[in-house]
C-alpha cells in the first residue's frame, strides 16, 4: 500500500522543503518533495501531518543491544536504527528476526565482535593469535551478519593492520575503541573512525592514565590526565587536521562521560526512568562505571574532562571532521533512545546548530554505517524510518522530544 505524509515541512537530511510531502509504499520511500505541485492518485493513503515536521528516524551510533531488554524504548524516542558494538552473533540474530517479524525495535547493524590480540579483554572480545587469521575470522563475521568490524583495546599493531586491510578489501568499515595505539598511526594506516573522546585523544597525555587504586572504579581511567588537554595547541589541531584529512567519522560518545552528574542527579533532563532500569543499573555488573570510592577531587577532575572533551568536538567541528551521534547505551543513565537526544544536547553546547546535530544522527551516521542513502535520509529508496514532530527541531533540538508519530518500515508504531 502507499502512503503520504502531507501538511508538513520535510527536513530530508539535507534540506527543507516546505509545504512538502514524503510517499513511500510497503517499508521504501518511493518520493519527496514539494506537496503544493503533487496530485496524488486516489490509491495513495494520505496521512495529515497537522503543520508537524518530518525528519528521517535517527540513528544511535554506539550502542550494545545484548544488555538491552527494552528495545521499543528506542523507538518510542524515534530512534529506528543502531549500530551495535560487539554483541553476541546470537544476540544479533534474534535481534534481527524479531524486526523483521514487525516487533517494535530498531534496525539493528553489527561491527561484529570485538578484536583483541592474545586474551581477550571485556566484552567476549575475540582475540587474534596471529594476524594471518584475520582474514578466515572477519569473513566469519561477515557471514553472521556484520556490517563491519570493531578494534578492540588490547588488539596489536599487526592485528589493526591486517583487520583494517581485509575490511578495506571486503569493502566494510573498521572503527576503533582503542587506548594504547595512538589514533594518529590508525588514521595513516586507514581506520573508518574512531569511538569515544578519550579513544582519539589518549596520545596527547603526556602518561598513559594509570589508575591502580583498587578502591576506586576503573571509570575514574577516562577522565584522569584528559582534564588537562589543551584543544588549541599544535599537537591537538595538527591531530585534528590528520582526522579531518583522513576523513575518519567520530563518535564521540559525550554521554558517556557525562554520568556521574547523571548518577547524582538521578535521572536525565525530561526524561522519566523505568523502574526496571534503576534495577538493572543497581547491579554490581556496572561497577565498573561507576564512581564508586571516588572523591570530591575525582568529580571535580571528571566535570573538567568532560568540559576539555567538548572543546576539542567544538575543535573538531571548525576543522570539518565528521561527528556522529553516538551514546554507548545502555551504560548507566543511559536510557535507549532517551540517550541519544542527551548526547545531541551535549553536541549543541559543542557549538553545533540544531541541523548540525540532526545530520550527526542521521546522514554522517549512515555514511559510518557505508549506508548512504538507505537509511538516515529522506529520499527514493530509503528505508521508510520517519519521525513526525509537532516542533520545528531545526529551531530548538529540544523539539527533537516532540514526537507525534514513528513511522518504522512504513508502518505508524
Ligand atoms: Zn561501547
Amino acid at each position: 500500500m502507499s502512503q503520504a505524509i502531507i501538511n508538513v515541512t520535510v527536513w530530508d537530511g539535507s534540506q527543507v522543503i516546505r509545504p512538502g510531502f514524503v510517499l513511500w509504499e510497503g517499508e521504501r520511500i518511493v518520493d519527496v518533495g514539494r506537496a503544493d505541485v503533487v496530485r496524488f492518485s486516489s490509491k495513495v493513503r494520505l496521512i495529515d501531518g497537522k503543520d508537524g515536521w518530518v525528519i528521517p528516524g535517527l540513528i544511535d551510533l554506539h550502542v550494545h543491544v545484548d544488555e538491552v531488554k527494552t528495545p521499543e524504548l528506542f523507538v518510542r524516542y524515534g530512534v529506528t536504527s543502531v549500530r551495535d558494538m560487539g554483541s553476541s552473533p546470537r544476540v544479533i540474530a534474534q535481534w534481527r528476526e524479531a524486526w523483521r517479524k514487525g516487533d517494535r525495535r530498531p534496525y539493528v547493524y553489527w561491527m561484529g565482535r570485538n578484536i583483541d590480540t592474545g586474551k581477550p579483554s571485556w566484552w567476549e572480545a575475540v582475540a587474534v593469535q596471529n594476524p594471518r587469521d584475520v582474514p578466515a575470522l572477519l569473513e566469519h563475521m561477515r557471514r553472521l551478519g556484520a556490517n563491519g568490524f570493531k578494534l578492540y583495546v588490547n588488539a596489536d599493531l599487526p592485528t589493526c593492520e591486517a583487520v583494517m586491510d581485509y575490511a578495506r578489501w571486503l569493502g566494510l568499515p573498521t572503527t576503533a575503541h582503542h587506548e594504547t595505539i595512538p589514533a594518529s598511526q590508525l588514521m595513516r594506516l586507514g581506520i573508518s573512525g574512531i569511538e569515544h573522546a578519550h579513544c582519539l585523544l589518549h596520545q596527547l597525555l603526556p602518561n598513559r592514565p594509570f589508575v591502580n587504586d583498587k578502591r576506586k572504579s576503573g571509570y575514574l581511567r577516562v577522565f584522569t590526565g584528559f582534564d588537562r588537554l589543551e584543544p588549541n595547541d599544535e599537537r591537538a589541531r595538527r591531530l585534528m587536521e590528520l582526522a579531518y584529512a583522513t576523513s575518519i567519522v567520530w563518535t564521540p560518545t559525550l554521554s558517556l562521560y557525562d554520568i556521574p552528574p547523571w548518577w547524582r542527579r538521578k535521572r536525565p533532563a525530561g526524561v522519566a526512568l523505568p523502574p526496571e532500569w534503576r534495577r538493572e543499573w543497581a547491579r554490581s555488573y556496572w561497577d565498573f562505571l561507576s564512581t564508586r570510592g571516588w572523591t570530591s577531587a575525582d568529580f571535580r577532575t571528571a566535570q573538567r574532562a568532560v568540559e576539555v572533551y567538548k572543546r576539542f568536538v567544538a575543535e573538531a567541528r571548525q576543522q570539518g571532521v565528521p561527528i556522529a551521534a553516538g551514546t554507548d547505551t545502555p551504560a548507566p543513565g543511559l536510557l535507549p533512545g532517551a540517550a541519544l537526544h542527551h548526547e545531541l544536547r551535549l553536541l549543541v553546547q559543542c557549538g553545533f546548530s540544531p541541523e548540525e546535530v540532526l545530520r550527526a544522527a542521521t546522514v554522517t551516521a549512515a555514511r559510518a554505517l557505508r549506508q548512504e542513502g538507505r537509511v538516515g535520509s529522506l529520499q527514493p529508496g530509503a528505508r521508510a524510518d520517519i519521525v513526525l514532530l509537532s516542533g520545528n527541531p531545526l529551531e530548538r533540538i529540544e523539539n527533537l522530544m516532540s514526537i507525534r508519530a514513528v513511522y518504522l518500515r512504513g508502518q505508524k508504531v
